[in-house]
């Protein structure tokens, strides 16, 4: 069976000489796997269309039964120069994706609104957005959209206020109080007040918001506990420590 469907490269790895598997997410498909032979011939036909984090027009061979699919066609819909082209971009969009793939699995459902976030999570970096809100904010959205949604302005346990010294539970869905958790480790009220207001405006706006040094750091460390509670796996680290590693070099 042949179909067609835009999709954003994710991951490219390296199967022969010649071909790359891609891991794709696609509007139509959701996560997918693509065998693009002879891609990195010189002079084949996919030359410059399957590049990391590019977005384009596949046409797939899928057979019924097999997790892997053979990329046939592509034209390419936006190139995504900016990402590949600034280090802290790049490396940005590596953890979203990264994030991403965690989050999502072969097989589940496709996802419209998932596949929107990531053309704009991959805008706003292009953009030149520092990475790190950009990433809070998006992850914050992604894991919403997977059906992982965090609580952060009322107590999960009993939906009263979280009060001024909050804790933080992530397999009860995020914020406590002390009343109810009073054994349950503290978050800052500040990553709170931001995840809180985050998810009420767009991801535009919430990537604009300034928090106190280290602040953003703070959170993504809280988002990536959260994920793993709620994936029940560890995630990926590598891409995480490149991208804080070339903050620190700014
Ligand atoms: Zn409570």
């Amino acid at each position: 069976m042949r179909l067609s469907t835009p999709a954003f490269v994710l991951r490219r790895v390296r199967w022969s000489e010649s071909s790359l598997i891609l891991t794709l997410y696609s509007l139509d498909l959701g996560r997918a796997s693509a065998m693009a032979r002879g891609a990195l011939r010189p002079k084949g036909s996919f030359l410059g269309r399957v590049e990391l984090f590019s977005e384009g027009e596949y046409t797939l061979s899928r057979r019924e039964g097999r997790e892997m699919d053979t990329a046939v066609e592509v034209s390419v819909v936006r190139h995504r120069e900016g990402l590949r082209g600034n280090p802290a971009a790049f490396a940005g969009a590596g953890v979203f994706s990264e994030w991403l793939l965690s989050v999502v699995s072969h097989g589940n459902e496709p996802s419209e609104p998932v596949y929107h976030l990531l053309g704009l999570v991959f805008s706003l970096l292009e953009e030149g957005l520092p990475p790190l809100p950009v990433i809070c904010g998006g992850v914050q959205r992604l894991l919403a959209l997977s059906g992982h949604g965090m609580t952060v302005d009322r107590c999960a346990v009993c939906g009263g206020s979280p009060g001024e010294s909050p804790r933080w539970n992530p397999l009860e869905g995020g914020a406590v109080c002390g009343g109810c958790r009073p054994g349950a480790p503290r978050v800052l009220p500040g990553i709170l007040e931001f995840l809180s207001r985050s998810a009420e405006t767009s991801l535009d706006r919430a990537a604009r918001v300034r928090l106190w040094p280290g602040g953003y750091r703070q959170c993504l460390g809280l988002l990536r506990e959260y994920t793993e509670a709620h994936i029940e796996k560890r995630m990926p680290v590598k891409a995480l420590r490149t991208m804080e590693d070339m903050l620190d070099a700014t």
